[in-house]
């Protein structure tokens, strides 16, 4: 037999159902799965073609599969007859939408068609039958429009002009003050300028526009805008292959007031709230909610408007909530007193709603916990931690205006119209807020880097507040205070605002302020600490084999911290620090002047002179950070970076500055700099290496160590210090560096009278000490991978210049990942299992963890956890998606 190509659905049944999205996509999955037992909701009847036609019709340049044609017409065929009307029939015309939809939501990204199968004698038989002229010729007129625009290319704003010129002359506002006359003025103009700029009529033949309409939706899966899309959401297009094509048998919700149009979230998208949402306007088609023209009625007047229709749609919304277990994103339509379902899905919603809806629908018995933690990406998160107004300064704030709180979170910026604009002014470095009457997909690049939208029609549903919110950008909208004078001028609550004026916008709750309100970030509370609670639960329980046959028990998020980040790390849940960079903590002054002259030092003593300066001031942030932690692991890593780096004199106004500031002559300064200059500082004398030739830096760095943990000891205070050698080649680097730091700390034991011991670890971030890291284990309480530098070096890439041909690797498919930013299983990995299994054959319970960048990326981290390490450690930031994404990990390895 034939591939079966086109799927069935009407009639209280269905070919497919939701199982098949990578077939059907979610669209057609969902209609399948609503339109059959055991939901049997009202569906309006139809086919999908499935995602296999897509990939097909690449794959022969724009051709479709043989045998395709007649599937199709036999389909058609069945879809008539069940709905009883025919496709182009000049007494009473069958009407179909042709509608786009991916395995994955996309929307809005792609294409659909509706009142397909209007043509000049076709438009009087509906008008006839329904006895309502008016709709008929609005049917046409809109379907002249969409299908010009999106199947044949004709600019959009063509039609408008005809629209706004035909209401300015009538002197009408809104579309819907139309007449009958008026709208067939309209057609007429539309089929005069669709000639003239196409150099052909408007087909009027049924089956030449459903193909063309089909031909189209396939083609905007590799639109610009869905192309774009794809790749802010990292949807990998191995996964989701294309998009199906749905032909179904349209509803009217523009037959007169008993009809309407409506979108609905069955609970709160933006806040997470378990109450039904749902906006609808009356007397309107499904593409005015979505492109925000119309600003609509919130559900409670269709509570009041239509009680029964509100009633059916509230069950609906229990009933897919139920069947689904997820939050639900439905369209529908009702035609004189009569709903239909057009779309269900599960919704997409905030971080923050995210993050409630999980844990309500757990408290719900609806989802395990481990359901709930997959519910939400670790992405999100970030949105939560998003930054919020100064609560002092937004005190004192009086807003302009308040509309609708579309996408949470506090932004601040200088006014642009358009997305160029935004996308302009943003590489300038300008901070922006777009203001627009409403966004349309081609805006996307510009709302991507605004700190957030402003738009003055639309409502909570319109493009602009589901991009907004699919981003985490915060967006007010409808904000009908917002009157555009000019093109580059606007009034807020009647006050004057050009291009570049600062505003400020809260998505929370709406609000709009004619001023700068400066932002700060948040921390973990409420939900989310809930959340992240059993995120760590299930990683303190998860036991697993590793690639070398070792049980490894539990898996830890630490962070990357020095004095100033650890109270962040701290307040985001943190295990401990898995890298405390002492070089970062000699940026700021004094320390900085003692250190750079300790640099310059010409002879031993005087860089102990120098040193000893610096040891009470290192001690004094070692100990800050030791209390801060209360007992959590504390990583300290010793000097890593090349010196030249502190020693920046490659100018001679550079050079001078440096010279009066230590108080020495500029060409003693000059002779340093020639003397520290490297070819490729990053394999010069750097780390441990600097340690075998001046001791006497580590032998300070570990007393300051010793001496801040003895503090912390005698006032009663936890405490796990850890000491961290970098950039071992050899064993014998450590041996030699363990046997000094060992003496140092005896020599403190004694002075201050205490018995303090401290776990010593080597880094392992070359090839060579992953080769060697039986012999280096031997010397080691615990290893940690630094995965930067052993990226670097296994693949022998700079990081520093990599960049020059990154992009070319990718866009090639040379790489499938940019290795800095994906742990590279393949190789980077290799090395990575081969010291776990060398390592741990010396010492059985070895610790590893990695501090490199990659401790943020979920996918790095289950690798991590897949290879067998006890923790990863990433910045304070990435700290709450990291302890999610560890956990998620867990639970898919385990499944
Ligand atoms: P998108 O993926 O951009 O949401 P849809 O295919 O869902 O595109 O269609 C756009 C709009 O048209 C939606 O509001 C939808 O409800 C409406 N629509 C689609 N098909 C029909 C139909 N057969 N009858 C009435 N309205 C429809
Ligand atoms: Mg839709
Ligand atoms: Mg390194």
């Amino acid at each position: 037999m034939a591939t079966k190509y086109v799927y069935f659905f009407g009639n209280g049944d269905a070919d497919g159902d939701e199982s098949m999205r990578p077939i059907l996509g979610g669209k057609g999955a969902n209609l399948a799965q609503m339109a059959k037992a055991p939901l049997s909701l009202p569906v309006p009847p139809g086919f999908t073609i499935s995602i296999d036609v897509c990939q097909e019709y690449y794959k022969l340049g724009k051709k479709y599969p043989e045998g395709l044609d007649k599937e199709v017409a036999s389909y058609l065929d069945r879809l008539e007859k069940t709905f009883g009307k025919k496709l182009g029939d000049e007494n009473d015309p069958l009407l179909v939408s042709v509608r786009s939809g991916a395995a994955e939501s996309m929307p809005g990204m792609m294409d659909t068609i509706l009142n397909l199968g209007l043509n000049d004698k076709s438009v009087l038989g509906l008008a006839n039958k329904t006895n309502n002229p008016r709709f008929a010729w609005d049917a046409y007129r809109r379907f002249i429009q969409m299908y010009g625009n999106v199947a044949m290319g004709v600019d959009h704003d063509k039609f408008e002009e005809i629209i706004a010129e035909v209401k300015s002359h009538r002197g009408i506002k809104e579309d819907t003050e139309l007449t009958t006359e008026e709208l067939q003025e309209i057609v007429t103009k539309y089929k005069a300028m669709y000639k003239k700029e196409k150099g052909e009529d408007f087909p009027q033949d049924p089956q030449v526009q459903m193909w063309g309409a089909i031909g189209a939706v396939f083609g905007s899966w590799m639109n610009e805008r869905a192309i774009i899309y794809r790749k802010l959401n990292n949807i990998d297009e191995n996964v989701i292959k294309g998009t199906a094509v749905t032909v179904m048998a349209m509803v009217f919700g523009n037959m007169g007031d008993t009809s309407g149009t409506g979108v609905a979230f069955s609970r709160d998208p933006s806040t997470g709230e378990n109450h039904f949402m749902a906006e609808y306007l009356i007397n309107a088609q499904g593409e005015d909610v979505v492109a925000g023209i119309r600003t609509p009625m919130d559900i409670s007047a269709l509570e009041k408007q239509q009680p029964e229709i509100f009633k059916e749609i509230s069950t609906i919304r229990d009933r897919l909530e139920a069947h689904y277990h997820d939050m639900q994103d439905m369209e529908f339509t009702v035609q004189e007193g009569k709903l239909f379902m057009l779309q269900c899905r599960n919704g997409k919603r905030t971080g923050p709603a995210a993050v409630k809806m999980a844990v309500d629908m757990v408290a719900e018995k609806m989802i395990t916990k481990e359901e709930a933690l997959l519910r939400v990406k670790p992405d999100q998160l970030d949105q939560l931690l998003h930054p919020q107004f100064e609560a002092k300064a937004l005190k004192s704030a009086k807003p302009l205006a308040s509309a609708l709180n579309a996408s949470p979170g506090a932004g601040c910026g200088q006014i642009v119209f358009t997305a160029d604009e935004a996308v302009e002014w943003d590489k300038a470095g300008k901070k922006v807020i777009l203001v627009r009457k409403e966004t349309s997909p081609d805006d996307i690049a510009g709302m991507y880097v605004a700190q957030g939208i402003l738009t003055s029609t639309g409502g909570r549903t319109s493009h602009a507040a589901v991009v907004a919110r699919g981003m985490g950008t915060p967006c007010v909208c409808g904000c009908s205070d917002v009157v555009f004078t000019s093109k580059d001028a606007v009034t807020i609550g009647g006050k004057k605002f050009k291009k570049g004026d600062f505003i400020s916008i809260d998505g929370s709750t709406g609000n709009v302020y004619g001023e700068v309100i400066p932002v700060t970030p948040a921390s973990v509370s409420g939900d989310l600490e809930t959340f992240l609670g059993w995120a760590d639960e299930v990683r303190a329980a998860s036991v697993r084999t590793t690639p070398s046959g070792k049980t490894v028990k539990g898996f830890d998020v630490l962070a990357n911290a020095e004095q100033n980040e650890a109270p962040q790390a701290f307040r985001f849940g943190a295990a401990g620090i898995g890298l405390c960079r002492t070089e970062h903590m000699f940026f700021e002054e004094p320390k900085l002047t003692s250190f750079q002259k300790m640099i310059i030092s010409d002879t031993t003593e005087e860089r102990k002179a120098n040193l000893a300066a610096i040891l009470p001031l290192q001690q004094k942030d070692f100990y800050g950070i030791i209390k801060t932690m209360e007992g959590r692991a504390v990583t300290i890593r010793l000097l890593d970076p090349p010196l030249n780096e502190f020693v920046q004199a490659e100018t001679p106004d550079l050079a001078k500055a440096l010279a009066k500031k230590l108080g020495v002559k500029v060409d003693f300064i000059n002779k340093k700099y020639a003397e520290l200059n490297e070819h490729n500082p990053m394999l010069g004398h750097r780390g441990c290496r600097l340690a075998i030739t001046y001791p006497e830096i580590y032998e300070m760095q570990v007393e300051a160590i010793a001496r801040a943990t003895a503090k912390a000891d005698k006032e009663g205070l936890k405490h796990d210090v850890r000491i961290m050698i970098p950039n071992v080649t050899t064993f014998a680097e450590l041996k030699q560096i363990r046997a000094q730091a060992e003496a140092v700390i005896a020599n403190v034991n004694k002075e201050l009278g205490v018995s303090l011991k401290f776990q010593i670890g080597s880094m392992i971030e070359f090839p060579r000490a992953a080769a060697t890291a039986d012999k280096i284990a031997e010397y080691a309480d615990f290893f940690s991978f630094g995965t930067n530098d052993l990226t670097q070096t296994t693949f022998g890439f700079s990081r520093d210049d990599y960049s020059k041909f990154i992009d070319s690797y990718l866009d090639q498919k040379v790489l499938l990942q940019d290795p800095f930013k994906t742990l590279d299983e393949d190789g980077v990995g290799v090395m990575i299992g081969l010291a776990e299994e060398k390592g741990r054959k010396v010492k059985t319970d070895l610790h590893l963890g990695i501090c490199g960048e990659h401790g943020g990326d979920p996918a790095s981290i289950a690798l991590c956890y897949k290879l067998g390490l006890n923790y990863v450690s990433c910045s304070p930031f990435r700290v709450p998606a990291a302890r999610l994404a560890g956990a998620q990990a867990v639970i898919k390895a385990n499944k």
